[in-house]
């Protein structure tokens, strides 16, 4: 027997197992029921009623319609079908033009200065993000601004990460709204977990006739979605987050929104989505989110109550660490602090050292660590957002667990303090 403490995995947010039942589902769709469901065969058939009865159980856990799902290869797919291929058919139907500036080399159009001339500017097409988005949707807007000269207008967060509704009905009052393609937010923030008031914002959007999409992500499986209650016009959620394999995801989009695709192809998924659909994906997908939804209702306070349990246990043992994000409509398995006087990097490593695994807080940003951008724009200083912490779980903490993980955060950072 080793004397190695039991490893604890504190970084759901940035991926989770997957369980042995949704293996077993996925199973007969590699083995037996293999066919590819737009085969006019028997066997194709079969795989096609899976894939329906798929569609129709994930839209139903995600307040949807089963027409709305377009199956992807997860949240990152999402969210640049939706951002791009919303603003792109968007900017085609208001009569936008694209326009480059002058100084972008490699640009389509020769790059031409054209951005200053005030009639290109008054038909200059724009999108419109949260300041906090993941680089999914960033990235989008980036690349939006880049090939097709779109405004990228950004709006704050307060200091707990709220989207500024003020800020954001004036972005959309007036000429500059009517130039406005898509808002794009999100559900819940992967850094800071606080949940955006998303109804709010999709009401002033559609009071200037602006599409929304949602990047819920985060939220899957731990909180209600509810898209067609909220009136949410694109919504993207990723499988790995809540228990499938990794690769696995879906956009919800309404049909009432204009939408090009990003992928050419066979027209697969309303022709939004070329490309033999992934039927054990797709099975896992719905089954996992069941079976997520079913363990939140089951554990949802419970969840809670150890996330504020731990977040209590933290301020006890480092009375200068403090809690980032909202206190309240955050997360349920969400943590997450700034430890003035140390970097996360070293914290985190340490951490782990002692068995314990956590995030800095932006995942996917692969092997770099970077200052959390969410940090930043609720205004928390670079050198203190350089101590974040992230520690996210979907199961509730023991006692033990938390009397472990606050003694172990107690001795690194005193450790890390004292060097
Ligand atoms: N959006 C958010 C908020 C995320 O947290 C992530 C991943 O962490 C993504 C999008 C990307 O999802 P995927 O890993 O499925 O591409």
């Amino acid at each position: 027997m080793s004397d190695e403490p039991e490893e604890l995995y504190l970084d759901a947010a940035a991926t989770e197992p997957v369980s042995r039942d949704v293996i077993d589902a996925m199973l007969p769709f590699l083995t037996d029921a293999y066919a590819n469901p737009a085969s006019v065969h028997q066997p194709g058939k079969t795989a096609a009623r899976a894939l329906d009865a798929a569609r129709a159980s994930f839209a139903a856990d995600l307040g949807a319609k089963p027409d709305d799902v377009i199956f992807t290869s997860g949240g990152t797919e999402g969210d640049n079908l939706a951002v791009k291929g919303i603003a792109l058919a968007r900017m085609r139907r208001l009569g936008l033009h694209p326009s480059w500036p002058a100084d972008e080399s490699g640009a389509p159009g020769g790059g031409a200065d054209i951005a200053d001339d005030p009639v290109v500017r008054a038909r200059r097409p724009r999108i419109v993000v949260s300041a906090i988005e993941h680089p999914a949707v960033m990235q989008s807007a980036a690349w939006l601004e880049r090939w097709f000269g779109f405004e990228v207008v950004r709006i704050p967060v307060d200091a707990q990460a709220h989207l500024d509704l003020d800020a954001l009905e004036r972005a959309l009052a007036g000429e500059a709204g009517e130039r406005t393609t898509l808002v794009a937010t999100m559900l819940a923030n992967n850094e800071v977990g606080t949940v955006e008031p998303v109804e709010r914002i999709v009401e002033i959007a559609h009071a200037h006739h602006v599409p929304v999409h949602v990047d819920a992500v985060q939220a899957a499986g731990l909180i209600p979605i509810r898209m067609r209650d909220w009136d949410v016009d694109s919504l993207a959620v990723s499988g790995h987050k809540f228990g499938t394999p990794k690769g696995l995801g879906a956009l919800l989009v309404r049909g009432r929104v204009p939408i090009e695709p990003i992928l050419s192809g066979g027209g697969q998924e309303r022709g939004l989505r070329s490309g033999t659909q992934n039927v054990a994906g797709a099975v896992a997908l719905a089954i996992a989110l069941r079976r997520s939804d079913t363990r939140m209702a089951a554990h949802y306070r419970e969840l809670v109550a150890s996330r504020d349990m731990l977040i209590d246990a933290v301020r006890r043992v480092v009375p200068r660490a403090e809690l980032t994000g909202d206190p309240e409509r955050r997360l349920p398995g969400h943590v997450s602090f700034v430890f003035p006087g140390v970097t996360g990097e070293a914290l985190l490593v340490d951490l782990d050292a002692r068995g314990i695994a956590c995030s800095s807080g932006s995942a996917c940003a692969i092997g770099r660590h970077e200052i959390p951008p969410t940090l930043l724009a609720m205004g928390v200083e670079p050198s203190i957002a350089k101590s974040a912490l992230r520690m996210t779980f979907r199961e509730p903490l023991t006692r033990e667990q938390i009397e472990r993980i606050s003694l172990a955060i107690e001795d690194s950072y005193t450790a890390l303090t004292r060097r």
